[in-house]
């Protein structure tokens, strides 16, 4: 055990007893972005913390991603950010979307905030542990957690490594276990806020295969997307000129896509992968839902893609992983120098969340659910039919369309012609995105603690049902 080792054995282990307990301040349950940034940040401030992996040293950081990040993401500043920087982003120069449509010409939609990355996911996810460790957070890898203490409140986790069981007590645990955490299955939330309306079908199964092309690639400088059927899309993502991060997924919603198929094939279209190499394969879930409307219970928290931290029409979590593990440890701090563990001392984590990146991820789920009531043909063909600048208006981040933007385009007599047949769904779109800032300035209002919580979720689904008539969606939560 190492001198400055922050848990302790509060019992040694007896030759023959195979159960030790250990004891920090917090546990962080997972070793991915939103572990690490809520380790080192707990660490920077002075407490014991533990994160609990389940997979060894040498396997950790090895996470099925994308590889893609967009702008500047600026990650909080609790590690060595340009050791990051320097050691993990391969691609620093993305500055365009370049998308693939199969039924005519492709469109080129420039970054405006500045170009966009691609890392090497592994490399990223060794550095993070790395500093996690050396600003004083422990990492026990081979750790697999099974199961949550409690008394009415979480009181720590147990777990397995290499045979042994191991309880960990805690003031607060940290889940940050990734997409369908099994801590949630575990924990009793009755009596809590925390969000449990959680199904399968508001996540998508993802996969990805990392290629070295013989040849460099001409699209370098770009992140290239092509839609699948049933909502998805492919990707191809240049970790390098001659690094490809190839992948898709589908929404669990939908009747299932063999994603290994339809890669090998779509990569047999494409003549720079004639003779390539495949480097790494993998595949996993990931959430393409709201942001849970409460991620607290007492002594427990969630973080990342734990919580539903991810941008649901574009997949990205990373940023919102590294921001709601900080957050969720600086409000942890707190919360166990007042001596309070209950959920409304770790309100203010929630408050963060939905008033930050939080509103902007529900409103983006709007245009899921309206683009899941449609056909993706239809969704192409209008697609097709707009100028490169609209298309750019109606891809933005903000999650908003103007009614400018819907009077040009049945105005505008190229594409009044060519969007013919598609102004109902058209003028759908735009009022979904009119419900989205609706719905953005209701999470703007998010309550400051849990007693106003039941009116403002009263308020929020009371939009919703407008979104689900509107677009005949089935409700998706
Ligand atoms: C195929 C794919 C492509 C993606 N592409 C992108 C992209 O291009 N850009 C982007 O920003 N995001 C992308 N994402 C999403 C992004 O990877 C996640 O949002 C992000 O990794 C979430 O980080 P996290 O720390 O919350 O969870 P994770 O990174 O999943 O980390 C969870 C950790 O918990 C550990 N763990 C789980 N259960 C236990 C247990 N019981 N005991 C101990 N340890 C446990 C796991 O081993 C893992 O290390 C993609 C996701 C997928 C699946």
């Amino acid at each position: 055990m190492k001198a400055e080792m922050w848990c302790f054995f509060i019992s040694q282990v007896p030759r023959r007893q195979l159960m030790t307990t250990e004891t920090c301040d917090i546990v962080v349950v997972g070793g991915g972005t939103a572990g690490c940034f809520a380790a080192a940040t707990a660490a920077q401030n002075g407490l014991d913390v533990a994160i609990l992996e389940r997979k060894n040293e040498e396997e950790g950081g090895h996470i099925a991603c994308g590889d893609a990040i967009k702008g500047k993401s600026s990650f909080p500043d609790v590690i060595d950010r340009e050791y990051l920087r320097e050691e993990s982003f391969t691609n620093q120069n993305i500055q365009r979307a370049l998308f693939i449509n199969p039924q005519g010409d492709n469109y080129n939609i420039p970054f405006q905030d500045g170009p966009g990355s691609v890392i090497d996911r592994k490399r990223y996810g060794e550095v993070l542990l790395e500093e996690a460790d050396r600003v004083g957070a422990e990492i026990h890898y081979n750790t697999v957690v099974t199961d949550v203490k409690q008394n009415g409140r979480v009181t720590g986790v147990s777990a397995k490594r290499n045979g042994h069981s191991i309880d960990y007590e805690a003031d607060i645990v940290i889940d940050a276990a990734g997409a369908l955490s099994i801590l949630q299955d575990k924990v009793d939330f009755e009596g809590s806020t925390y969000d449990t309306n959680v199904d399968y079908s508001q996540f998508c199964s993802a996969y990805r295969e990392v290629i070295e092309t013989p040849e460099p690639v001409e699209y370098d400088d770009a992140i290239v997307f092509k839609p699948t059927k049933e909502l998805g899309y492919l990707w191809y993502f240049p970790r390098t000129e001659n690094e490809i991060n190839a992948g898709l997924g589908f929404q669990m919603n939908k009747p299932p896509m063999p994603l290994v198929d339809v890669l090998k094939d779509d990569l047999e279209t494409r003549p720079e992968f004639k003779n390539a190499t495949v480097k790494d394969k993998l595949g996993a879930a990931l959430p393409t839902r709201r942001p849970y409307d409460s991620a607290v219970a007492p002594g427990f928290m969630s973080v990342g893609d734990a919580a539903g931290h991810v941008n649901p029409t574009t997949g990205g979590g990373i940023p919102g992983a590294a921001k709601a593990g900080h957050w969720a440890a600086e409000v942890a701090t707190e919360a166990i120098a007042d001596g309070d563990l209950s959920e409304s001392a770790l309100w203010e984590y929630n408050w963060r969340v939905q008033t930050d990146f939080g509103k902007r991820f529900a409103a983006m789920d709007l245009y899921n659910i309206f683009g899941g009531a449609h056909e993706v043909d239809e969704l192409t063909e209008i697609v097709t039919a707009l100028p490169g600048e609209m298309l750019v208006d109606l891809m933005g981040t903000k999650g908003e369309t103007s009614l400018d933007l819907f009077n040009k385009l049945k105005t505008g007599l190229v594409t009044a012609v060519k969007t013919r047949g598609h102004w109902g769904t058209l003028y759908e779109g735009y009022q979904v995105s009119n419900l989205a800032s609706e719905l953005k300035a209701i999470y703007d209002e998010y309550p400051t603690s849990p007693e106003e919580f039941e009116a403002w979720r009263g308020r929020r689904d009371a939009l919703m049902d407008e979104v689900y008539e509107l677009t005949g969606a089935e409700s998706k939560y």
